[in-house]
């Protein structure tokens, strides 16, 4: 049973005695998507008093509304205020709040935008924003200043643009699709999508990234997955925050998607008073596993505009991951990660497990406070490097693999590299070398 009385109600609101089919139609549900307040306090029952209006009103005129009746039949109008879906979909005045290192753009996605609609950040794969517009605003979404922008479809011919780009791009392997959100575009347009990117030669795998199996789960239809099939290996990446959005209709969409064979992963963030919570979130990754979701990502809220409310300290996170680590199963903790302001990526961050070491031991801790060593191999030569494979007497099939150049920090380790350190471009010393040398 989907349609539960609470849903049946609202249904009902909207039209007169609504009928299930309609409920799960998702085009019906984006028809009557909630953009006003006045269409909220209607279907909800909940009502506001004249100054909190005058407040969401403005809070609307800058960051627009949109819920889909489905995930607004997940509120609990008695005790919304505290409802992790209401503050998830719902704003308030604190997003009109914007500290000064709070950025409309804090990943700089559009200064690492070689065209339009990519994002190429790191070496191998590429963020493609496929559409602009997501079935619901999410209060804390990261891209907070593009949504309600204009809500359109991009036309075959923006899209090709992103697409000529990764086909002139030989190093992208990896293509993930995102946007707003992609299975907002209709079957027709995701097909053809799909095949083109797949015909590339170079890319191997292609990822979707979405929040319709949280906001609106009948938007995983039959005919949606046997489009997807058709373009295996494509790995799903979904975002629940909260073991309420797990409902009867997400996990029915979940296990469309896990039936049709596509890997399934999720990203969370972390969010204050929805999920900073340990008990909260391993009861959300338990679920999810038991749904056939891998948990990928935790992350750390970014530093967006209009989400200084929903931030916590790292600690938190760092908490929370301690709370995990030998205390669930390994494929249910995600990786806590923290995307560098400025676009430097994603940056893993987790408890201290090496408390020290030695030429010849590492002493380690484990999740209950045991102190232990480990012993390191008294004969491990270490093997130099030339990256020259052909000489190694290690197996790799050289036609198989890429020719991968060191950058960064791996460079610092490789033997056939002479960087000795990574210095940043404004340093003081080195400028003053300079002058003096000159
Ligand atoms: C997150 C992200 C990716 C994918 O990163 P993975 O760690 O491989 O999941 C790619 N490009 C951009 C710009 C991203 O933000």
């Amino acid at each position: 049973m989907i349609f539960n009385n609470r849903q049946q109600e609202i249904g009902d609101r909207i039209e007169e005695e609504l009928k299930i089919s309609k409920w799960k139609d998702w085009r019906w549900q984006l028809r009557h998507s909630v953009r006003t307040l006045e269409k909220f306090e209607q279907l909800t029952g909940i009502s506001f008093d004249t100054n909190e209006k005058e407040d969401l009103r403005r809070t609307f005129d800058k960051f627009p509304l949109s819920i889909t009746p489905y995930y607004l039949s997940l509120i609990d109008q008695d005790n919304f205020r505290n409802d992790p879906v209401f503050k998830q979909s719902f704003g308030g005045i604190e997003e009109l709040t914007t500290l000064k290192s709070e950025l409309a753009d804090p990943l700089s996605e559009d200064s690492d935008s070689p065209v339009e609609g990519i994002t190429h950040r790191y070496p191998d794969r590429v963020l493609f924003h496929v559409s602009n517009i997501c079935s619901m605003y999410c209060r804390h979404c990261t891209r907070k200043r593009k949504v309600g922008d204009s809500d359109f479809v991009p036309s075959r011919e923006q899209l090709r643009k992103g697409i000529e780009y990764i086909k002139n791009t030989p190093q992208v392997r990896d293509v993930l699709l995102s946007g707003g959100d992609p299975f907002m575009l209709p079957d027709e347009k995701i097909d053809w999508l799909l095949s083109e990117v797949s015909k590339i030669p170079h890319v191997e795998i292609i990822r979707i990234g979405t929040r319709m199996p949280v906001v609106l789960p009948y938007r995983i239809t039959n005919e949606l997955v046997s489009i997807l099939k058709k373009y295996q290996p494509l790995w799903i990446n979904t975002h629940f925050n909260h073991p309420n959005e797990i409902t009867t209709s997400a996990k029915e969409a979940l296990a469309k998607l896990a039936d049709g064979g596509f890997p399934l992963g999720n990203q969370s963030v972390l969010l204050a008073d929805v999920n900073d919570c340990p008990r909260i979130m391993k009861n959300l990754l338990h679920k999810l596993v038991q749904n056939r979701v891998r948990p990928y990502y935790l992350y750390q809220c970014d530093l967006s505009e209009g989400l200084s409310h929903f931030r916590t300290p790292i600690g938190k996170g760092i908490e929370i991951m301690e709370s995990l680590v030998g205390h669930t199963s390994g494929f249910a903790r995600p990786t806590y990660v923290i995307d560098a302001p400025g676009g430097g990526g994603k940056i893993p961050v987790m408890p201290n497990y090496i408390l020290s070491w030695s030429a010849n031991k590492v002493v380690l801790r484990n999740y209950e406070g045991v102190i232990t060593t480990y012993e390191e191999p008294s004969k491990y030569e270490p093997k130099f490097c030339d990256r020259d494979c052909t000489n190694c007497n290690l197996d790799l099939k050289l036609n198989e693999v890429d020719e991968s150049r060191a950058i960064g920090v791996e460079k610092l380790l490789s033997d056939n590299n002479d960087t000795i350190s990574l210095i940043p471009e404004d340093n003081e010393r080195i400028a003053r070398r300079e002058e003096d040398a000159g």
